[in-house]
């Protein structure tokens, strides 16, 4: 390899300008390499050609054949140049038109041998017509067709270029340099998976033999796609080996707890732990006793009681002589869990703090002096100016909205803090196993028994007096209700329904009743005081949005309506529905549909009516949402995924997964394949220390 090109510049190649260059960089191409890993987007079959007396109206067809006629029409007032031509390949005369492209006489004489594919259409007279297809021209010395007679790659591209300059720019880089790539993944495992070279696939993807499969091909299952599939989702793994190997290298802490704390507060609650509770806390426990770092993730249903056990890590944590943290998404969420363990943990002693953005005035003296035991907090826990005294262990709670890089951040904050990382929102075991592929599983898959099942309804907005009737007997009864609703307050930009508005409504229908308002522009301080009084039972109805998603317990609280229900994602909804059916009595969730509404909406709607398991539901999120979107949201500080799909390549991701684990193993940082490991730092962007040790 004398020429090591494609990690250069995409600018001076042939066909690339300054100009072109800054096109290409608007879709992300800026080297070489870039432009070998663009796949076109889709495929045209434009391989088979055909005779014109057999092509009929309607059809993409490609022919070939001799243009007998060529002309430039004016149309009137001189708007429209028509250049027209007529082709004849001795079965029939083929008529074609451009328009505005009076330039194409230069290059379409009469007595040029050209192939055309495009869309056939009937022209009212005798012959066929196309209009601007691509065309290609036939000469001696062609011997390789790029927009015709093959199966014919489709890129994005962006305004400036057409897609068949665009084409012959990568014709011209992928012939020339697809055979300079490295192959980044070691012989002896694209052996054993029998993976097809890298430059063969690189290759085949953009300008495909006859003979592919175009549905393989445009599904994105071709075995070339699978081979780069395989590649992407190997870097992706191995990053994650690396990290999950890089912390386990650090020394961590070797709790010691008596376990005093933990037994009191046990004896104290008015309930017994789940068996799952039990064995994630075992779990745990082991964790914390060895001398490695603990890294595991607790998956479990909102209402599962994960906060409990977390609060029970923590004493043993504080027992030992440390610090606990609990960092928490959003500054609500913060505040009840504060609420909440400071009332769990009166009579033990120990000293709770809360640290939030709200809480200005920097952080409390307490948690750099060691004076506070456990702090709760959101992102603010991880800000720079913070302090702890002795951290010991970090529990994050509602993993999908913190990344692997924010995990970093709160590690710094400590020696090497124990991490324990929960999430409500269940996650399809493909999902998990990429994301959390760095993490130790537990899951709580029991919830408590004294749990009924939410019994959930369907109601078309217009049915106001049934959905008052249950609101109102439920009401009667001494119990609270959630209304939730999309929007704050009244736009211009959409007509939805209103917490604002509604709080109004409810007011008016329900005089008699204390209604209570809660939204995300309020204040901290006021927010905590209405939830609080909903809590105190000072509030019947709580109008609200989503900021209740998560979090809040009030096992007073035995309806809830949704109003406009068919505006929700699916894990929002079962979120959502999570906050009643908390304490021992039977509880309603009323979903209210605004039409019309989508097919997917009446999918989302229908799951919730059949199902109140939330892996059930999350494997069906992903399966309407798909992937990319599913994870949106959840994947900071992880690199993207541009050929794979984890679902469609779950066993693929299986494989890179084992190979990469494996990988790490016997070669900790890739000392043996420094190429390789470059690739990965680059893969992982930013994330240059994944292999440094300590
Ligand atoms: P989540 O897993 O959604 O965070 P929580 O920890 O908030 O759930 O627990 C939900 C409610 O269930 C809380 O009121 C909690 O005190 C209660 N709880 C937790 N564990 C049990 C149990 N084993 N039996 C009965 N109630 C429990
Ligand atoms: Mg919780």
């Amino acid at each position: 390899m004398d020429k090591e090109p494609p990690g250069h510049s995409i600018e001076g190649r042939k066909g690339i300008g300054p100009q072109r260059a800054k096109l290409f960089s608007r879709i992300g191409i800026h080297t070489i390499q870039d432009a070998l890993y663009y796949l076109p987007s889709r495929y045209e079959d434009r391989a088979a050609l055909k005779k014109i007396s057999e092509i009929r109206p309607g059809g993409i067809e490609t022919v070939q054949g001799k243009i007998v006629f060529a002309n430039v029409i004016h149309t009137r007032m001189r708007r429209f140049r028509i250049f027209e031509i007529a082709l004849n390949d001795g079965t029939g005369f083929l008529k074609v038109k451009w328009f505005n492209q009076p330039y194409l006489q230069k290059s379409l004489p009469v007595g040029r041998e050209v192939v055309l594919s495009g869309i056939v259409k009937d022209s009212g007279q005798a012959a066929l017509e196309m209009d601007s297809p691509e065309y290609e021209i036939v000469s001696d010395d062609t011997d390789s067709f790029i927009h015709t007679k093959r199966i014919v790659p489709v890129y994005r591209i962006t305004g400036g270029i057409s897609q068949k300059q665009f084409r012959k720019i990568m014709f011209g880089i992928v012939n020339e340099y697809a055979s300079e790539l490295h192959d980044p993944v070691p012989p002896s495992i694209i052996e054993k998976h029998n993976l097809p070279a890298l430059a063969r696939s690189i290759l085949q993807l953009h300008f495909p033999d006859k003979g592919m499969s175009l549905d393989s091909l445009n599904s994105g299952m071709s075995i070339y796609h699978r081979r780069l599939s395989f590649d992407e989702l190997f870097l992706f793994e191995l990053g994650l080996a690396a990290l999950k190997r890089r912390t386990s290298l650090n020394k961590g802490i070797a709790f010691t707890p008596e376990g005093t704390l933990r037994k009191k507060l046990l004896k104290s609650l008015p309930f017994e732990l789940t068996n799952a509770q039990k064995s994630t806390l075992a779990d745990i426990r082991e964790d914390m006793r060895s001398p490695y770092p603990m890294n595991r993730l607790i998956q479990g249903d909102v209402g599962c009681g994960k906060t409990v056990v977390a609060l029970l890590a923590m004493l043993d944590a504080v027992e030992s002589g440390y610090q606990a943290a609990l960092m928490a998404p959003t500054e609500i969420l913060a505040g009840q869990h504060y609420i909440n363990i400071s009332g769990l943990v009166k009579g033990l002693g120990l000293k709770v703090g809360l640290l939030t953005g709200a809480s200005r005035g920097g952080q409390p003296e307490g948690i750099a002096s060691g004076e506070t035991d456990v702090v709760i907090g959101t992102h603010a826990l991880i800000q720079g100016g913070v302090k702890f005294k002795k951290l010991g262990l970090a529990v994050i709670d509602e993993q999908h909205k913190f990344g692997v890089l924010q995990r970093a951040l709160l590690r710094k904050k400590g020696l090497t803090p124990d991490l324990l990382v929960m999430t409500a929102t269940p996650i399809p075991r493909s999902l998990a196993l990429t994301l959390y592929g760095d993490l130790d599983c537990s899951v709580i898959d029991e919830l408590p028994p004294d749990r009924k099942k939410v019994l959930t309804k369907f109601f078309e907005a217009d049915r106001k007096k049934e959905i008052y009737g249950l609101l109102r007997a439920e009401i009667e009864k001494g119990r609270q209700a959630y209304v939730v609703y999309p929007a704050i307050e009244e736009s211009e930009k959409t007509d939805l329904k209103n917490a604002v508005q509604g709080k109004e409504g409810f007011e008016r229908i329900f005089p008699e009743y204390r209604v209570g308002l809660l939204h995300g522009r309020m204040s901290t301080a006021e927010r905590e005081k209405v939830m609080l009084s909903f809590k105190q039972g000072e509030i019947d109805i709580l109008v609200s949005t989503t900021v209740i998603e998560v979090g809040l317990d009030v096992p007073g609280a035995t309806i809830m309506l949704v109003v406009h229900a068919e505006r929700f994602g699916l894990a929002q909804l079962h979120q959502l529905r999570g906050r009643v059916g908390r304490g021992t009595h039977r509880s309603l969730c009323i979903l209210v549909a605004y039409k019309p509404y989508g097919e997917e909406a009446g999918r989302r709607l229908d799951i919730m009516l059949r199902s109140t398991d939330g892996f059930r539901i999350a494997e069906e999120d992903l399966d309407i949402r798909g992937p990319g979107e599913f994870l949106g949201t959840r994947q900071a500080g992880m690199p993207d995924l541009k050929v794979a799909n984890i679902v469609r390549d779950m066993k693929i991701l299986e494989k890179a997964k084992a190979e990469a684990f494996g990988l790490i193993e016997t070669s900790p940082e890739l000392r043996e394949f420094p190429s390789l490991k470059k690739t990965v730092e680059v893969f992982w962007k930013g994330k240059k220390d994944l292999f440094r040790t300590g």
